[in-house]
């Protein structure tokens, strides 16, 4: 725009109401646009316009209480700013905005209000010139403190339309600013002063320092240290065995040359007994009501495990010592044990501290090494001592299922002395040497199967089994814990990312197949990783003006976006504007996160051809559906038996083809040649995919059976049923374990029916309303009564002409 030249205004201007400054002609300013209202504005006059005039806007200043902008327009000031926007920048951080970068024209009058909504317009009569202007300079920036009193002056002198009227109102502020920049001056003064004198001090100091150093010094200073030593070894309380070992090596080291190995090594040994906490603790605050209410904010759901807690607290309340039994949560991955174990800490405001076990099978890792060897260390529970500081922190055993065994010694055996209370007062690490009391500790052990705990060591445990989540309750614990805590973790609010309980469920059953949550955490975790990618790159295009701007003066004529699309983050990376706020995450923006869904095969598919049926298996990792899979061949009647196998396991296979060749007749099951001797010049081979425990073998008995007489009748089983039980030669089914996660693996992979021996009826009341609502139970005391139920239309003796259809 030249300088001088008069502008002329439209007569109708879209009005933005700022709130954070007044802007004047001649001048420009940076303003946040947040409000509906002038949001609405920026969108439809800046961003979509393509000719100048649409770029002229009226800028009045809104002095109303900021937060009411949203609902009635408030009553407008009268006079307010042509201005041209030279800039608009869109940002989604902390939440959808943009902003403006102004430059005033001249002053103008409304006239009349047109219309208010979605944008206040209104008829205006242009009151000055630009040119009369542009020779005056401003320095707000500079008046600091005096701002808040600069608006409202701002406001007058934008009233002031004459010149003359404006510098008389503008002296007096001028003067005032002056005089305040003199003062502040005066008082920062001293202050840089003093800032100067020390700097020049410190060098010196550290040449006098350097100078003064000699050698003999050095070692003087070497013997101070071990007087220091021996006085924090004096102070700290230590056993008096402790203390008489420990001024005993004082003694060597006072003799010992500093050049020795030994010096260090035993310097080092001195400086951990003294670092230990021999007398530390933290003070209990046990409050069961508190407890119940904190462990009920940290943990939706597992009201058992929740409620036994509670009961362990009361008791050593009311006892107040730690003899009993310890508490060992079992159950599969991500279930919230290590969880659990926190917040029992956290109740009892102790330390906590995790000794991950597994994997551990040599016994030094729990009582120590021996200091006469190289690179001795203690153990993991002296260590966790040093760790925390207190001598009565938690202490979480993970995974004391998974101690190994070698030539090493017995780790479980170590453990052992550990938590029994007749011996634990007087643990002796063999780096230590001497007794450690940790009878004030409070040990929790966690495991995935108690199958592998060494009895010894399950002897002295309290077993509490924590079962696999259902889709709801994983559904809530994601809302209600997970996803708060990944945002939080990622620096992302709600108003920035919404994840809809369908996605959650999305995620649950086809990206993840776990009983726990962590699959789920993790994937939440990469959503919010993406997500927050987006919003940085949001911030970043606001500084960067080259991405969004409208252009400068006369070029612009075009803007060079469209309006802001929302949402889905998979079709926002192009876009010069962030997408509006928050970011939902639907499907396709899963999709592009995690990639393709893992788990879509389709159950039925597989079910397609007869020899196949649903098994369910119990594993430490929870429960698990299971297909069995059987073919015929000819040959000479062997058995062939693949996949994950053990004994137990080919034990029931044989029992299952036992019965039904005892009972072929019956069902009237031939082979391929038509005769019921099942094995006549034919073959089986039966496939158990890997991952159910051989330990399980027992319970697949009833879906063996069941798939060998969906070969031999080539009928089909139904696709949406599951099953164990136990075979017994006779035909009976026998109770199973683990039915609880079984049921809850059927469940997840949308199975609908589920056949369980009639014994274990007792264990359906465990589980969730809303699963048993889901699913229909098959009690099955004998196979006639299992194959009844896992074939359409029950598997009663069917006539001639189906059975010769079913030749594979
Ligand atoms: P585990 O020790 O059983 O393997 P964790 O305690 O490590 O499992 O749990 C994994 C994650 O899942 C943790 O972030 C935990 O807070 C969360 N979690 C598990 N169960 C629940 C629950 N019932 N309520 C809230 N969060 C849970």
């Amino acid at each position: 725009m030249a300088e001088g030249s008069a502008i002329q205004i439209p007569s109708r201007l879209p009005l933005l109401l700022t709130h954070e400054g007044v802007l004047l002609p001649g001048s420009t300013m940076r303003t946040s646009v947040d409000s509906p209202r002038n949001m609405q504005l920026v969108r439809s006059r800046l961003l979509k316009g393509t000719s100048l005039r649409s770029t002229i806007i009226g800028v009045i200043p809104n002095t109303s209480d900021p937060t009411s902008d949203c609902d009635d327009l408030p009553s407008l000031h009268r006079i307010g700013t042509a201005a041209l926007a030279v800039q608009v920048v869109g940002s989604n951080w902390p939440k959808p905005h943009y902003t403006l970068l102004v430059t005033g024209l001249c002053r103008f009058q409304i006239l009349q209000l047109l219309k208010e909504k979605p944008y206040p317009v209104a008829e205006v009569e242009q009151l000055d010139r630009l040119e009369e202007f542009t020779n005056q300079h401003k320095s707000e920036e500079e008046l600091g403190e005096l701002s808040e009193q600069f608006y409202k002056y701002a406001v007058q002198i934008l009233d002031a339309v004459r010149l003359e009227e404006r510098f008389k109102m503008t002296i007096p502020l001028l003067v005032r600013q002056i005089e305040g920049l003199k003062l502040l001056q005066k008082t920062r003064k001293p202050k840089q002063d003093d800032d100067k004198r020390i700097v020049a001090l410190r060098p010196n100091r550290r040449i006098n320092h350097i100078q003064s150093t000699t050698e003999d010094e050095e070692e003087e200073e070497d013997h101070d240290d071990v007087v220091v030593l021996e006085k924090k070894i004096r102070a700290s309380n230590m056993s008096e065995q402790a203390l008489k070992l420990c001024l005993k090596e004082i003694k060597r080291l006072k003799k010992m040359p500093q050049s020795m190995p030994e010096y260090a090594l035993t310097r080092n040994y001195l400086e951990l007994m003294v670092e230990l906490p021999w007398n530390k603790s933290t003070k209990d605050r046990l409050e069961i009501r508190a407890a119940r209410i904190l462990l009920d904010n940290d943990h939706y759901a597992m009201e058992k495990l929740k409620k036994r807690v509670l009961e362990y607290l009361a008791v050593r309340q009311l006892k107040n010592n730690l003899k009993g039994p310890i508490l060992c949560f079992v159950g599969p991955p991500g279930v919230g044990k290590t969880s659990v174990g926190r917040s029992i800490a956290k109740t009892l405001g102790r330390e906590f501290h995790r000794i991950a076990l597994g994997g551990v099978c040599d016994q030094s890792d729990i009582r120590g090494h021996r200091r006469t060897y190289v690179g001795s260390m203690p153990g993991r529970i002296i260590n966790g001592l040093k760790t925390v500081g207190v001598n009565n922190p938690v202490f979480l055993l993970d995974e004391v299922d998974k101690l190994g065994k070698s030539l090493q010694g017995d780790p479980a055996a170590a453990l052992l002395e550990v938590l029994d209370p007749e011996q634990n007062h007087s643990f002796t690490d063999h780096y230590l040497n001497v007794a450690f009391d940790l009878s004030q500790v409070l040990f929790i052990a966690t495991a995935n199967t108690t199958a592998t705990i060494p009895p010894a060591l399950l002897d002295r445990m309290e077993i509490i089994q924590v079962p696999g989540y259902t889709q709801e309750e994983k559904i809530e614990i994601a809302h209600r814990h997970l996803i708060p805590k990944q945002l939080e973790q990622h620096g992302l609010t709600p108003q920035q990312i919404q994840i809809p309980q369908v996605t959650t469920l999305d995620i649950i059953t086809r990206y993840t197949r776990e009983a726990g949550v962590r699959s789920l955490d993790r994937k939440l975790g990469a959503i919010c990783r993406a997500v927050a990618v987006k919003v940085a790159e949001g911030q970043h295009k606001e500084t960067k003006p080259d991405r969004a701007e409208v252009g400068e003066g006369e070029d612009c004529k075009e803007h060079i976006t469209e309006d802001a699309k929302p949402e889905s983050i998979s079709d926002t990376a192009d876009l010069a504007l962030p997408p509006e706020m928050p970011i939902l995450i639907d499907f396709h923006a899963l999709k592009d996160i995690l990639g393709p869904p893992m788990y879509e095969t389709e159950v039925s598919e597989r079910l397609s051809q007869p020899g196949v049926a649903i098994g369910l298996a119990w594993t430490p990792l929870g429960g698990e559906i299971m297909f069995v899979e059987a073919s015929r061949m000819d040959g000479e009647g062997q058995l062939t038996l693949t996949g994950q196998l053990g004994d137990v396991m080919k034990e029931s296979a044989h029992l299952a083809i036992s019965w039904l060749r005892s009972n072929a007749k019956r069902y009237q099951l031939t082979n391929a040649s038509g005769s019921f001797d099942l094995l006549d010049n034919t073959d089986i081979h039966l496939h158990f995919p890997a991952g159910a425990v051989t330990k399980d073998g027992p319970s697949a008995g009833v879906t063996i059976v069941t798939c060998l007489a969906s070969l031999f009748s080539g009928r089909l089983v139904c696709s949406d049923v599951a099953m164990t039980g136990e075979i017994t030669l006779r035909g009976l089914v026998l109770p199973v374990g683990g039915i609880k996660d079984k049921v809850l693996a059927a469940h997840r992979a949308g199975l609908k029916r589920v056949i369980i021996p009639q014994r274990n009826e007792k264990d359906l009341e465990e589980i969730a309303a809303n699963v048993r609502q889901d699913l229909t139970f098959v009690m099955a005391s004998c196979l006639d009564e299992v194959l009844n139920a896992a074939f359409d239309g029950g598997f009663a003796v069917k006539p001639r002409v189906e059975r010769l259809n079913s030749k594979l």
